[in-house]
């Protein structure tokens, strides 16, 4: 893959809430992030409390030998909001009245019923002489960009939303300026596998692949509660030729892939298994116990449901499972709830119950409660009935209550989506 190269940036957290871990610096991470993909890479970060020396300290750190120094919080109308007066004294520059962010400011002010701008919030339209406001459109505190000795330093808010707001807005096209050349990604979704063993049967594949297909593509891992998303970046060069060198390298990689890899526009396997659906003009529903009805609500938050998406029986007692779905009250009395032989009854009685092509079983174990030696918290079952026939998979899934029926839910839709899939099981 590479060393990658290009612009680096650094990152200063400031706020006094951020030391003494009340807040945990999630601006930081997510900047890291998001610049990676942007083709900055951020080669150092400081956390600063809300004393002048210290930001001032900070900042000359992180610009040396950076293109971009990015400051997150302080920006507020508060005395302990020292960021803009910092940096403005640090290069001699006075504050002076932005035009533009006044009238942000005041239109702020106006729709909560105030006359003008109040006293303590006339310096949120104030920023250093010759910086650039950046508009923020979920907060008054503006965003401020500033070039000093080949440094871009911009000054951004601290909550989480208007940062990300800011970034991904007024400050993207700078962005790219920064990053010179143009990035490309390809993003694949996996689902199935964690992080790490994603990650062990991935790497040897990549170092199985001729230098000529990965070098200059950049792999990172994005994982959350759902599965694990895959973004390789090229710098530079033509969107086609980025496509195709995209194309090549996946082909290599496809044997460790393909078994967890779905295609979601969205990134979401509902859609996936919405458009699957769709192909073979087929019809799903769903008969779910832990999960409570989570997977239906996956599958019609999907636009265009209702072509593919019939109902289902949320079974959540046992009674339910026995006259909506017919499960056998003896095989529930021996196996239990939450087994192999209920999964199946479930799935298969509420697609014969509604005559629909596709059905699906969900019953396991959600937390904190109810857990046993034998199924412990996180135990569930998913059956498919696709086409007349049953599969049953047994799962064990970790974290709470919600990340247990989160992950439920979306083992399920993955276990229809395979199913779906041409190839067939497994594929
Ligand atoms: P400030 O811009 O300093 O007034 O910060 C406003 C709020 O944003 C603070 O009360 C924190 O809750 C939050 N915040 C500040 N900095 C960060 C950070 N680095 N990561 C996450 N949240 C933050
Ligand atoms: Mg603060």
């Amino acid at each position: 893959m590479g060393e990658p190269q290009g612009a680096t940036a650094a990152i200063v957290s400031i706020g006094n809430e951020l030391l003494f871990g009340e807040t945990v610096d999630t601006n930081a991470a997510w900047l890291g992030r998001h610049l990676a993909g942007r083709g900055i890479r951020v080669v150092r970060g400081y956390t600063v409390g809300d004393v002048a020396g210290d930001i001032e300290e900070a900042l000359r750190l992180a610009m040396e030998g950076t293109d971009l120094v990015i400051m997150t919080g302080g920006l507020g109308p508060t005395p302990d909001d020292l960021t803009k007066d910092v940096v403005a004294a640090r290069f001699h520059r006075d504050l002076v009245v932005d035009a533009g962010a006044e009238a942000r400011v005041r239109a702020h002010f106006m729709a909560s019923g105030y006359d003008d701008i109040p006293e303590r919030s006339r310096g949120q339209a104030e920023i250093p002489r010759g910086a650039v406001a950046l508009e923020n459109p979920s907060g008054t505190a503006s965003g401020i960009l500033v070039e000093e000795e080949g440094v871009t330093i911009v000054m951004l808010p601290g909550v989480p939303r208007e940062l990300v707001d800011l970034v991904e807005g007024a400050l993207a096209p700078h962005l790219d300026a920064i990053a010179g050349a143009r990035t490309h990604h390809r993003v694949v979704h996996t689902t199935g596998l964690a992080e790490t063993s994603l990650a062990e049967q991935l790497e040897p594949a990549l170092e199985a692949t001729p230098a000529a297909a990965k070098a200059g593509i950049d792999l990172a891992y994005l994982p959350d509660l759902r599965g694990v998303d895959l973004r390789f970046t090229i710098r530079g060069g033509s969107a086609e030729d980025a496509g195709a060198r995209f194309d090549d390298l996946l082909t290599h990689l496809d044997p460790v892939l393909r078994p967890w890899r779905f295609d979601a526009e969205g990134g979401d396997i509902a859609e996936a298994v919405s458009a699957r659906l769709r192909r073979r003009a087929a019809r799903i529903v769903v008969a779910e116990s832990c999960t409570g009805g989570l997977v239906g609500k996956r599958l019609t938050d999907v636009a265009g449901a209702s072509a593919v998406f019939v109902g289902g029986v949320l079974a959540y007692d046992n009674d339910v499972k026995v006259r909506e779905l017919g499960v056998r009250e003896d095989d529930l009395e021996r196996h239990g709830a939450v087994s192999e032989v209920v999964a199946r009854q479930m799935a298969e009685g509420v697609a014969s119950r509604f005559g629909v092509e596709v059905g699906i079983g969900v019953t396991g174990v959600a937390g904190p409660a109810g857990g046993s030696e034998e199924k412990p918290v996180g135990t569930v079952w998913i059956a498919t009935y696709v086409d007349g026939h049953v599969e049953a998979a047994h799962h064990r899934f970790s974290g709470d209550r919600s990340a247990v029926r989160e992950r439920a839910a979306q083992a399920t839709l993955a276990a229809v989506y395979r199913r779906l899939t041409d190839g067939g099981d497994g594929v």
